[in-house]
């Protein structure tokens, strides 16, 4: 397969065409923004590490039963994807308190919730991605009611399947956030899994071991990455 005609640039990743129409070709960048972009810095090979999670997540997704856009890897930073029609949504679950929901309700973080939640959000950087509701995404188009029924019940599955995932390498899945788009009639998990996208805290420290590490300047930014990884190869040979 070979990278042809570029696409698309967004904040963290680049897609290319390939010889073959539907599938593409998708480079993960270095580059981290926070803040809606207000931060910008780069991650010294985020994108070699998120390349490396993504697709050991959508793997084991995928052996589970879960659709996903993963077609195979192109270089160490570069997979190959199917073409979706992507909702204009992102799904984000929460296991344990921490990040906007924190702000937006009041509570501590750290709790941890007797069930998962379940968010949707708007995907629009000029109004910074807010929360929606089933309501909000009806009445814009989003997606219909049958297939926010889907989102819901994939993002339970997701959860349930990585919360399994990460806990093999000593890491609790706290929050993450997924995209999804159309396949023909299906909804499918597009885009990434990987320490931008998810809170994973150190079972026994609850030490951050994410993109937290870079929002808050906490330092040791490359190494939790590093880590990251690092456990899941160990945990999952
Ligand atoms: P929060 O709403 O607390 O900021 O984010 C919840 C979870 O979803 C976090 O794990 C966060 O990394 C992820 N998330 C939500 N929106 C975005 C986004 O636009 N980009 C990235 N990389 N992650 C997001």
């Amino acid at each position: 397969m070979t990278k042809g005609e570029f696409v698309y640039e967004g904040k963290a990743k680049r897609i290319y065409r390939t010889e073959t129409p539907g599938v593409f070709w998708m480079e993960f960048k270095d580059d981290a923004t926070a803040q809606n972009g207000l931060k910008r810095g780069t991650i010294g090979d985020k994108g070699i590490v998120n390349a490396e999670v993504t697709r050991r997540v959508f793997q084991h997704l995928a052996a589970q039963g879960v659709q996903t856009h993963l077609r195979g890897q192109a270089g160490e930073r570069d997979l190959l994807v199917d073409g979706l029609e992507m909702l204009k949504l992102e799904v984000v679950m929460r296991n344990v308190a921490a990040g906007s929901l924190v702000k937006r309700l009041g509570i501590e973080e750290g709790r941890t919730f007797p069930q998962p939640i379940v968010e949707f959000y708007l995907k629009d950087d000029d109004l910074g991605d807010p929360l929606i509701n089933d309501d909000h995404a009806l009445a814009l188009g989003l997606a219909t009611q049958d297939e926010l029924e889907q989102l819901k019940a994939l993002g339970r599955t997701v959860n349930a399947l990585l919360q399994d995932y990460f806990a093999a390498a000593d890491l609790i899945l706290v929050d993450f956030k997924l995209e999804f788009g159309r396949r023909g009639g299906e909804i499918v998990l597009g885009d990434e899994v990987t320490p931008d996208t998810c809170r994973l805290w150190d079972r026994e420290t609850r030490a951050k071991l994410d993109k937290d590490r870079f929002r808050q300047d906490l330092g040791g930014v490359e190494e939790a990455y590093q880590e990251v990884l690092r456990r899941l190869v160990a945990a999952h040979a």
